[in-house]
């Protein structure tokens, strides 16, 4: 079905494909490691004070590179929060971790951080942090604990693009962090990602396993005559096609934020009640969500939402049960508007069900209620636009 709202539009900042064309003509190199990508590298560097970036194919190869990294051997443990996407867990798994899952908070979908350590034991290897909607997770005192226990920290900011705690970019605090820049993403080019190494002992090994376990990087550079296969890795490389596509939205990236702090702020604004003067979101748009819930909850101010602030990258309201949640999304999908859930508690998933058949037997009740009440409005920066049109409302 053809929405006239959809759940998200990839944005186009405008020279994407002028950077393409450059790639292609001028720099005459679209394989990855080129010119687009130390220019996007140094861009997040500099502007976030990581130690060193590596562009790759996503955020789940990000994930397997910190995997690989970490030496994960077989049998070991890593603890990760259930109401993640399934690439959290499943970098780890595939290098035969045994994945440990901690519930959310009561109130939001991030970890709980006083439920970890008593899960920590002799073969707990690494903790891997969330930040849901890109608000940051208790990510401070899991480091405390990841010190105390000497563990590693792995933070998986793939929706944390320029969110902090205080004046601390997310992605900054762990070892290692991983981000994401798949078209749903505030920042994207399709699908892309990036392992971020916080910690100088990585650097040399990550740039090994980014170049499919080869020491070419060290060739190119010009300090070895020859190059060779000289530990594990893979086809990590980001394309300079999308890093190129990359470059046209990072030098849009505060105005990418902007406007999504314009919508975050106007659906806070009308769901709380306090401020019904949308100037951003046409009026008629919100009434028809408000009036839609009304039919299904009766009381509007049963059903709670998203009142963190990260870097906006997405908004969301929470139903007392599953079936308000799919009556409202039925009501609106009659409306032409898509709202999404999101994810499956992992412990509940058939791969775990098979695989630690006793995690699946656990109970993590907030989890469990995030993946069953919570629903995801259309948050992205041509929402009005398109509003405008299909509602026929003049901006
Ligand atoms: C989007 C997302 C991923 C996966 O990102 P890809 O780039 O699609 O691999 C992983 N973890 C979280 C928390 C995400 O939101």
């Amino acid at each position: 079905m053809d929405y006239a709202i959809p759940f998200n539009k990839p944005f186009l900042a405008g020279n994407e494909f002028a950077y393409i064309q450059d790639a292609a003509e001028n720099l005459g190199k679209l394989s990855g490691n080129g010119y687009y990508t130390n220019k996007c590298q140094n861009f997040f560097e500099e502007r976030y004070g990581f130690l060193r970036c590596f562009l790759t194919t996503s955020c789940t190869d990000a994930l397997e590179m910190a995997a690989i990294l970490l030496d994960i051997q077989e049998g070991e443990e890593v603890i990760v929060p259930s109401f993640t996407f399934v690439s959290t867990a499943n970098a780890f798994a595939l290098r035969g971790a045994k994945i440990i899952f901690v519930d959310s908070q009561e109130g939001f979908p991030n970890l709980e951080v006083s439920k970890i350590e008593s899960m920590i034991t002799q073969k707990t290897k690494a903790i891997v942090a969330v930040h849901y909607a890109g608000v940051a997770c208790p990510i401070l005192e899991m480091k405390a604990l990841a010190e105390k226990h000497d563990l590693y920290l792995i933070e998986d900011a793939a929706q944390a693009i320029n969110s902090f705690l205080e004046d601390q970019p997310l992605g900054s605090i762990g070892h290692l962090s991983t981000f994401s820049f798949h078209e749903t993403k505030n920042i994207h080019c399709g699908e892309g990602g990036m392992l971020v190494v916080n910690d100088p002992r990585f650097i040399q090994r990550a740039e090994f396993i980014w170049e499919k376990g080869t020491n070419r990087s060290a060739f190119f550079r010009g300090e070895i005559d020859k190059y060779s296969w000289v530990d594990l890795g893979s086809s990590f490389l980001l394309s300079e096609i999308n890093v190129a596509f990359l470059w046209a939205q990072l030098e849009k990236l505060d105005e990418i934020q902007a406007r999504r702090k314009q919508i975050w702020e106007d659906y806070q604004n009308w769901f709380s009640g306090e401020k019904r003067d949308p100037v951003l979101l046409p009026k008629v748009y919100l009434e028809l969500l408000e009036t839609s819930l009304k039919e299904v909850v009766g009381d509007v101010s049963k059903v709670s939402f998203q009142k963190d602030e990260g870097n906006f990258h997405l908004f969301y309201l929470l139903f007392e049960n599953a079936d308000q949640r799919q009556t409202y999304i039925e009501q609106l999908r009659r409306k032409g508007i898509l709202a999404v859930f999101h994810y499956q508690s992992l412990h509940k998933s058939a791969f775990i069900a098979q695989a630690q058949p006793e995690s699946f037997q656990q109970s993590l009740p907030n989890a469990e209620k995030f993946s069953d009440c919570l629903l995801r409005l259309p948050l992205f920066y041509d929402l009005p636009k398109e509003i405008s049109k299909e509602f026929g409302i003049k901006n």
